[in-house]
């Protein structure tokens, strides 16, 4: 057992944070007692004094292992060798897991990349996150990201194509309901996957037990997403009133992804397609009056970096959070959004909280979150299922 004091805590749940903190790990990997160090009992345990902040591992709910992150990503992808793109995708891994990042829900690869590296995790071959992992996206033909995607059109066609991922070893699905930023020739604001195409997918993932993401930039896409019962909605760039009132109804989750933007805007003339920075000028600006309106609404928001995207490298989830602050969301809801609130929309129930009973995911980082965002860069020590990754290169 190991006893970790810290001088602040934060639990994952939203909750302020907990000065002269407290957490019990078990043998098990599993935390045993968290809490103010009072009311934690030491059992003997060996004690490892903290200086920074203890809070759960970070989750970042929206990545593509198998995307470069460097300014023309698609042209990559699409010329060069697998074997590279696996190579980048493994030393990816081991970033994530020392920017604190322990659990990253990867949604569109090539290969089954993103579910081998997550499957070698949980053997114990590789250090790295995590993976909950979408397999390929679903695009209707032609659609967004139809270059590493599997193209599907009428309800049949789509419900294989759920059913494949799932049998390739998905854990959930994730679709294109609209044109994209990155696709050449694509439409952000334009519906391509018809609404009874996502329902017949929906019916098709929740039956095997798998949650649904959608990329959704226009209004009429992301409203057929809801009404066929999508779990997160992927960058939600024009969203209505009624959608807003409909996420928050129903518990829909948003996952705003504002480094994506963030990466384009700066690329121009450093090698990001024109047409890209273009497009995401424009969808940009509707993307911050969207947001405004959802939070505030109180929908629930969750923290997801589209890292892989142009100019937008893995790990970049500190400077998510940080962008959804300047946003206008309080730092104790930013930081439930890429910990406690982050598993719940990925449906992880053990993960992203430090409470009893929870897998020991943890990190110390130097200074108090709540009042500086970059602390979240500023990783001391990482633990993973209760073991203590010593062997990292850590920022600090
Ligand atoms: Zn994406």
């Amino acid at each position: 057992m190991r006893l970790y004091r810290a001088s602040r805590m934060f639990d994952g749940t939203g909750a302020p944070l907990i000065e002269d903190a407290a957490v019990l790990v078990g043998d098990n990997g599993r935390i045993l007692e968290a809490g103010p160090a009072s009311d934690v009992s030491a059992r003997g345990a060996e004690v490892i004094a903290c200086e920074g902040t203890l809070m759960p591992g970070l989750i970042d709910c929206h990545v593509h292992l198998c995307l470069s992150g460097e300014a023309d990503p698609v042209h990559q992808i699409k010329t060069e060798p697998l074997a590279r793109t696996a190579a980048r995708a493994t030393g990816a891994m081991y970033r994530y897991l020392t920017a604190g990042i322990t659990t990253i829900r990867d949604l569109g690869g090539i290969g089954g990349i993103p579910v081998e590296l997550g499957k070698m995790v949980t053997e114990g071959n590789l250090l790295g996150p995590r993976v909950v992992s979408a397999g390929q996206v679903i695009c209707v033909t032609g659609g967004h990201c139809y270059f590493m995607g599997r193209e599907a059109d009428g309800r049949d066609e789509i419900t294989c194509a759920v059913r494949e991922q799932v049998r390739d070893g998905a854990d959930c699905i994730k679709l294109m309901a609209t044109g994209g930023v990155i696709t050449p020739g694509s439409q952000p604001g334009a519906q391509q996957m018809a609404y009874s195409e996502m329902e017949a997918a929906v019916e098709a993932a929740h039956g095997l037990g798998r949650k649904v993401a959608v990329h959704a930039h226009g209004r009429e896409a992301i409203r057929s997403a809801l009404e066929a019962g999508v779990d997160t909605i992927e960058h939600g760039t024009w969203l209505d009133d009624e959608a807003v009132a409909f996420m928050k109804a129903n518990n829909r989750f948003l996952v705003p992804t504002f480094s994506a933007a963030i990466g384009i805007l700066g690329g121009r003339g450093m090698g990001v397609p024109d047409e890209a920075v273009d497009k995401m000028a424009v969808a940009s600006e509707a993307h911050a009056v969207s947001f405004k309106k959802a939070l505030q609404a109180g929908v629930s928001i969750v923290a997801g970096s589209d890292a892989g995207t142009p100019l937008n490298p893995h790990g970049s989830l500190p400077g998510e959070v940080r962008a959804m602050m300047e946003h206008g969301v309080g730092s104790l809801n930013a930081l439930a959004s890429c910990t406690g609130r982050a598993a719940q929309a990925l449906g992880l129930e053990d993960v992203g909280v430090l409470a009893e009973g929870y897998v020991a995911d943890i990190i110390e980082i130097d200074g108090d979150p709540t009042e500086d965002p970059w602390a979240l860069s500023l990783v001391r020590r990482v633990v993973q299922g209760g073991a203590e990754h010593r062997s990292l290169s850590l920022p600090l």
